[in-house]
């Protein structure tokens, strides 16, 4: 049997205001998957709903036959740089072994293999010379990095990261498409919320398209029809419409 990563009925409101409205998919393990959308889509509410980090009002999640509490070692997530307190005084190190010990430093002390895991993390991201500095040092694209590093010391199956790719600098960015299709070959399932649609057919095997709604999600040529990108950027296209850009 095929192992699926669902979600049915999905909605999440904030305050009453329904952001995510009856959302279903389904999709194979083993995929890379891009979740587009415009601004304000709820691209980090479906996310974040899917994870448990905020309440949903209704809808089913599971992870390969597993519900959230059964599957929720085997997930790591990585939120959008934005929602991140960069200066928490914490080496890259030690932000990897996070990924290891969530609570270290409070309850216990790394073992040292460990620390070696910890560190063959950071060579897969290119970022062992970088082992001793602080995090808030380092660039967008070097800290995004360093993120992905503790997401693999998890050694997760599922992984959901919140625009990996926005602000960083080219080397990065091959980097982390590079590390998320060997995860993928290895059979890893990840989700990532994308914005910029110039590369997504070199960058995901599946999409999905939200506005609120579901638009669509499948295949990524089967996502990017006119018809439906025009559905999901609606106010965009006359926003800009309406400023003049198409005349
Ligand atoms: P996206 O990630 O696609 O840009 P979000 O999931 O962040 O969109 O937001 C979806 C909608 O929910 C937006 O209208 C946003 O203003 C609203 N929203 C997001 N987070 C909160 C929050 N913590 N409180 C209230 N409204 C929120
Ligand atoms: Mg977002």
């Amino acid at each position: 049997m095929e192992k699926m990563i669902e979600v049915k009925n999905l909605s999440t409101s904030y305050h009453g205001q329904e952001a995510l409205h009856n959302i279903n998919f389904s999709f194979e393990t083993g995929k890379l998957i891009g979740i587009i959308g415009p601004n304000g889509a709820g691209k980090s509410t479906l996310m974040k709903s899917m994870l448990g980090l905020i309440r949903k009002d209704e809808g089913e999640v599971s992870f390969a036959g597993m519900n959230l509490k059964e599957a929720r070692k085997q997930i790591a997530y990585v939120p959008q740089r934005a929602a991140i307190d960069w200066d928490f005084p914490i080496i890259v190190l030690d932000a990897v072994l996070l990924g290891v010990y969530p609570n270290l430093g409070v309850f216990r002390r790394p073992k040292k293999t460990d620390r070696e895991w910890a560190y063959e993390c950071l060579k897969k991201v290119g970022m062992e010379d970088f082992s001793r500095k602080q995090i808030g040092e380092l660039s967008g694209g070097q800290q995004q990095r360093v993120f992905l590093a503790r997401a693999l010391a998890q050694k997760a199956d599922f992984f959901f990261l919140d625009e990996p790719l926005v602000g960083i600098d080219v080397t990065s960015e091959e980097l982390i498409m590079n590390l998320l299709k060997n995860l993928r070959d290895e059979g890893k399932s990840i989700f990532v919320v994308h914005h910029d649609l110039t590369k997504v057919e070199d960058y995901f095997d599946n999409l999905i398209l939200l506005n609120k709604k579901l638009i669509k999600s499948g295949a990524v040529k089967s996502v990017l029809q006119p018809e439906l990108m025009r559905e999901a950027y609606e106010a965009q296209f006359s926003l800009l419409d309406s400023m003049g850009v198409f005349s």
